[in-house]
């Protein structure tokens, strides 16, 4: 099979050349959980990383909290960050999937920032750098829907999940808010009836994508018109849990949209067998969220916080 269309090739240990890896290649890797910024494993630049995005998260961007980021881009912060590969936390996780799906891609960009960003692009990258870090960090083995910048129409990456078998599927979005001021991380689960007027825009918007399809191509691999009580009762009290744990252990270190566990009718989250969360990093029709989203060093601790909490829910008892 031709890797380019091989989802099970889009393994973490196969990731596209990144900037942030050192010249002998091996991947950067610095203590978690970022968190934990006074743990005496900590570097001074992961302190100061860590600050920088909360500064930049927590209390708008400036010159100085982009500043604060960038060393993490230079090569000897990064020789010094390297550590050793880490066991998986819990065991069992070693024998976990997780299915990451980078929103949008190929001639469907998503939503587009005020400076330009294209949502299709911030989407892989979190996700090429979330599979990487639960791979490394976290004992986890994560695949991707796609690896590059094509299209998928929004059935097949729900197809992916359930053909690889995953333990979880997460859609990762930056999309364009309903309201201008909306910034913040949220997650969503499915559901017929949307949390608020909100999230109904928003799934609307977003199950949109596939008109950027082929004419007939959506819907010719499964589930058009799967409903919401076939969904088996596993899948349901599993996609809640999932969504409580990424939203509070996220949280924790970024800022989140107002009511951020929210629900609504999202196409892309209706495997009846395998819990699905669509996790919204940010707001790219905001411009302090674009301003963090386009910045790779801040996209990198966003999918390293991603990945640690992604870690978590595997090993929590909804899971087990
Ligand atoms: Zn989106």
């Amino acid at each position: 099979m031709d890797p380019d269309t091989d989802p099970a090739a889009a393994t973490a240990t196969d990731p596209a050349p990144d900037p942030s890896l050192d010249p002998s290649g091996v991947p950067a890797s610095v203590p978690a959980p970022l968190a934990t910024v006074a743990s005496a494993s900590a570097t001074a630049v992961d302190r100061r990383a860590v600050l920088g995005l909360g500064k930049l998260w927590l209390t708008g961007f400036g010159v100085a909290g982009l500043a604060l980021a960038q060393p993490l881009r230079s090569g000897a912060a990064l020789a010094a960050q390297r550590r050793p590969d880490r066991k998986p936390e819990s065991p069992a996780n070693a024998r976990r999937l997780v299915m990451l799906d980078p929103g949008h891609g190929g001639n469907d960009p998503g939503a587009i920032g005020t400076r330009g960003t294209f949502e299709k692009d911030v989407t892989l990258d979190i996700a090429r750098e979330t599979a990487r870090a639960l791979a490394d960090r976290h004992g986890v083995a994560a695949r991707m829907t796609r690896q590059d910048d094509r299209f998928l129409a929004l059935d097949e990456r729900v197809a992916l999940a359930r053909e690889a078998g995953a333990d979880l599927f997460v859609s990762i979005h930056a999309d364009s808010a309903p309201t201008a001021d909306a910034r913040g991380l949220s997650a969503y689960i499915l559901s017929e009836k949307a949390s608020d007027a909100f999230a109904s825009r928003l799934a609307q918007q977003e199950n949109q994508a596939d008109r950027f399809g082929k004419p007939g191509a959506a819907g010719s691999r499964v589930l058009k018109d799967i409903l919401l009580d076939l969904t088996a009762r596993h899948t349901r009290t599993a996609s809640l849990a999932a969504r409580q744990l990424l939203v509070e252990g996220a949280g924790r270190e970024l800022h989140l949209l107002e009511n951020p566990m929210r629900a609504a009718n999202f196409a892309v989250l209706k495997a009846p067998d395998v819990p699905s969360v669509l996790v919204e990093t940010g707001f790219l029709s905001n411009p302090r969220d674009e301003e963090i989203l386009c910045d790779p060093a801040a996209r990198r601790v966003v999918a390293r916080i991603l990945g640690r909490e992604i870690a978590k829910v595997l090993s929590s008892p909804a899971f087990a």
